[in-house]
């Protein structure tokens, strides 16, 4: 199964995401753990590129580009060869990022994302995307709290921005309900897990 979390800043994807991946090896499946931007060498190299450098080092087109790129190589090397051995695949960001980010909120056409998507990994949809929504100003406090070291010019964008990207992973999930459902992220985490693990529970072997 090749599960997506997804997000604003802040929500807790990462560390939910090991909490699944801990909650699916108990079972006794393999789990993949794996990024976006990143998740293969080459596409870690991408990401560098993406998170780094003066803030409109890149316009929304060669943006959208470069995270086509990283994941048509994390689709072939990481992304694949686990679905291909029977493993659960759980990706921090995916497609949807691309649509919400670069699309919904950078104003590029969600079309166009899609397409090269299509062009770039084949369409390759997630069985379940899982969203972690969280109000904004609980978002704003945990991203404010965490330390992300290396200068991370794309994490530095306004409130009006933020609005648009939660406001896109909404409509995905209003338009793609089988898929995309979205998560309450607010309380403990053992809470939001619960949460996540409910929302998966018909795709278990
Ligand atoms: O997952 P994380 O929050 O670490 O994401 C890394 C950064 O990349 C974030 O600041 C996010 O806003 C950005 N991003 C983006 N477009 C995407 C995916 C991630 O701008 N398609």
């Amino acid at each position: 199964r090749f599960i997506t979390l997804e997000g604003g800043e802040g929500a807790g994807k990462s560390t939910q995401l090991k909490a699944l991946a801990q909650r699916l090896r108990g079972t006794g499946l393999e789990v993949v753990e794996t990024r976006e931007p990143g998740g293969s060498a080459g596409a870690e190299a991408i990401r560098s590129l993406l998170l780094t450098g003066a803030e409109d080092r890149w316009n929304a087109r060669a943006e959208a580009l470069l995270f086509a790129a990283a994941r048509a190589d994390h689709l072939e090397k990481t992304i694949l060869p686990g679905l291909r051995r029977g493993a659960w695949v759980l990706s921090d960001r995916f497609l949807d990022s691309s649509r919400a980010y670069q699309s919904g909120a950078s104003g590029l056409a969600d079309a166009d994302i899609l397409a090269l998507h299509r062009i770039g990994s084949e369409g390759l949809l997630p069985d379940r995307t899982l969203v972690l929504t969280l109000d904004e100003a609980e978002a704003a406090a945990r991203a404010a709290k965490r330390d992300r070291g290396a200068a991370d010019r794309i994490g530095a964008r306004d409130t009006a921005f933020h609005r648009r990207v939660a406001d896109a992973f909404r409509a995905y999930a209003c338009q793609e309900p089988g898929r995309i459902r979205l998560i309450d992220a607010s309380g403990q985490p053992d809470e939001v897990t619960a949460r996540l693990w409910d929302a998966l529970s018909d795709l278990m072997p």
